[in-house]
This record gives C-alpha cells, structure tokens and sequence, in this order.
C-alpha cells in the first residue's frame, strides 16, 4: 500500500509526545510536514519536515497530501477540519473531536459529501485493558461501576490556558477519556442523570465534577473528576458484576480481574489508533462516535453549578 501523505496541526504537548513518533514508525504515513496555525514563522525544530502556516500553502507544497492530524486545543479545530474536509483530505481529530456536538455531526457531513473519511479518535478506547475489560463485561450483567479521575493540573497541563477558557473543557479534558472508555466497555446507550460541576469563579470550565449516570439496565455509575488532586494520581474505572469484580487502572493500561491481573497485549495507543486511521482511509469510512462528548454537553446541560475560589497556575 502506498503510504497516506499526512502533515500534523497544531505541534504542541501530544503532538510531540505521540503523533510524531508514531507517524515516524508507521509505514502506512509519510509524515509531509507540519502546520502551526498560530505559529507560523516557528520552524517547529524539527529537522527534515517543511513547516507550514496555513492549510491553503501546504496543499499547495504538498500535492498529494491525503491526511491531517489535528492536535490543536479543540476550539480552534472545527475551522481547520472544515477546511481540509472541503480539500479532500482525510482527517483524523484528537480528543475532544470538537467544542459542540453539533460542529462535529456538521463535519461528518461534510466528510460523507466529499467520500473522505472522519475520524474522531479517542486514544485511550485503545490503551491494552481496554479491549480485554469490554469482552469481560460483555458476558456478564454490570451491577455497579465507579469511576475515580483524579490529577494534578499544575503538573500535567502547565500553561495549557485554553483549558479554562470556554470550550476548553477544564477537568473534563481528561475526564472524557474515562467517559470514552465508559462508552465503550458498558454496553448500551448511558445515560447522564445528575453532575455537580466546580467552577473557580475566574474560570470558564470546571475544575471538579460528580457525576451520576445508569447504563440501560439501571446500574448505577457514579464519577469522581478532580483537577486538583496531589499525591497519588487516579484513572480507574471499577466495575462490579452478578459474577466477580473489574477494575481498570492507570486510565486503561491496567486491567486486574478480582486479585489476578489479566495478561493483555501491550500495543501502545497511539500505534493503534494509526492503525485504526490507516483502515478507515483505505476504506472510505468514517468513525464517529459522539457518546463521550454528549455525556459532557448532557452534565453542562443539566448539571448544578457551583462556584469555588480561583484557579491561579
Ligand atoms: P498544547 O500542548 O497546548 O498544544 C496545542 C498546540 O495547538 C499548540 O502548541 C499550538 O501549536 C496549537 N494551537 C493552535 N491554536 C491554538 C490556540 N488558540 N491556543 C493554544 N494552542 C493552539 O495542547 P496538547 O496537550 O497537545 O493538547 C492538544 C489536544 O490534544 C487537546 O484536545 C487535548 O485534549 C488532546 N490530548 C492531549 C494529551 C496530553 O497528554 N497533553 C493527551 C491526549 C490528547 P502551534 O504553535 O504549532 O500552532
């Protein structure tokens, strides 16, 4: 097969910690360059790639680009994913796809017009507990699930001020990683019941948040999301079933069944998720699934808003 021209937008802190080093081992991509929208003079120090201000020049530069990777701050991505969708190109977004449900479903639109292919990746469907836990699950009847997502901003996201602004998503950035592993261990549609949303009161996005959610059958699956954790960090889900318990740690990575731990194939996620990328480029199809996302618009739809002291870095 000959491998997808693809360029990288936005070159920030996952940019260069997973999609480049996974694109450079890929054999399906050629990694043709990089754009910084915001940045266009920077030269990104990376030696041997052309980089770009804007997607306009590098279609141009490159004329059988067939892919972008959008790895900017998701209030900026719907603008770029339109434009490169008009284009023809393939277009992989990272999590969240977007800053609305409703820009997203506009892109899948776009996508399905132009016979290109969406794909709106959420990384940690693929860390190895993942897959190992949903097939577990999928024999048994879920009687109660816990989730318990709990991290230091000041040491995972400096400076990452689009964070607190609106769209931004605030604790919920990382938290959607657990609703998107939720999403697709649990089966059925969940559903959102209640939320409890922190805000600090100079900021546009919680900084904590409690959820209250039921799958179909009415299991309860209550979630504890804190930016301001210190000590040990948690990303672990907790399932209980009508036969023995799950508990997925380490945001997927770890998956203990009872006392034993599960024996699960170590692919790192970002190799997976190129190569789900890759099958759906050669396929035409697009991957799209919202449930993540709406979960959040569903907890700010209804969720009781609570002011707390300001956020200072
Ligand atoms: P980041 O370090 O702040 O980088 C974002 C990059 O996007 C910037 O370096 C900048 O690159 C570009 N950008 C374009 N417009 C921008 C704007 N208005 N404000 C700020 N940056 C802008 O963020 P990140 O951690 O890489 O996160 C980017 C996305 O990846 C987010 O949606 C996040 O949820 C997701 N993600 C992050 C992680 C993680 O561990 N950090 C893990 C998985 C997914 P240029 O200067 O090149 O334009």
């Amino acid at each position: 097969m000959t491998p997808i021209k693809i360029v990288i937008v936005g070159y920030g802190k996952i940019a260069q910690d997973q999609h480049l080093p996974t694109l450079r081992s890929r054999s399906a991509f050629a990694l043709a360059g990089v754009a910084s929208l915001r940045n266009p003079l920077s030269q990104n120090h990376l030696s041997g790639v052309p980089s770009f201000g804007d997607l306009r020049s590098l279609a141009e530069a490159i004329p059988d680009l067939a892919a972008v990777a959008l790895c900017t701050p998701p209030q900026v991505r719907y603008e770029i994913a339109r434009e490169a969708l008009e284009r023809g190109l393939h277009v992989l977004l990272e999590k969240p796809p977007g800053i609305t449900v409703s820009e997203v479903q506009a892109l899948s639109h776009i996508a399905r017009r132009k016979n290109v292919t969406l794909f709106a990746s959420w990384h940690s469907r693929y860390a190895p507990g993942v897959a190992p836990a949903r097939s577990w699950i999928s024999q048994r009847q879920v009687r109660r699930v816990a989730v318990s997502w709990k991290e230091d901003v000041r040491v995972w996201h400096p400076g990452q001020t689009w964070i607190w602004s609106a769209g931004g998503l605030g604790v919920f950035d990382p938290g959607i990683n657990a609703l998107s592993i939720l999403t697709h261990i649990i089966p059925g549609a969940l559903i959102l019941k209640a939320a409890e949303l922190h805000f600090p009161t100079n900021c546009a996005t919680p900084i904590a948040a409690s959820l209250r959610l039921n799958d179909p059958q009415g299991a309860p699956i209550h979630m504890e999301l804190d930016f301001l954790q210190k000590g040990l960090q948690t990303w672990d889900i907790n399932v209980d079933t009508d036969d023995g318990s799950l508990e997925l740690s380490m945001g997927g990575k770890r998956l203990s069944l009872g006392s034993i731990p599960a024996a699960i194939d170590d692919t790192p996620e970002y190799r997976a998720l190129y190569t789900r990328f890759a099958e759906l480029v050669d396929a035409r199809r697009c991957d799209v699934d919202l449930a993540p996302l709406q979960l959040v618009a569903d907890a700010f739809l209804c969720g009781r808003r609570i002011d707390t002291t300001p956020f200072i870095e």
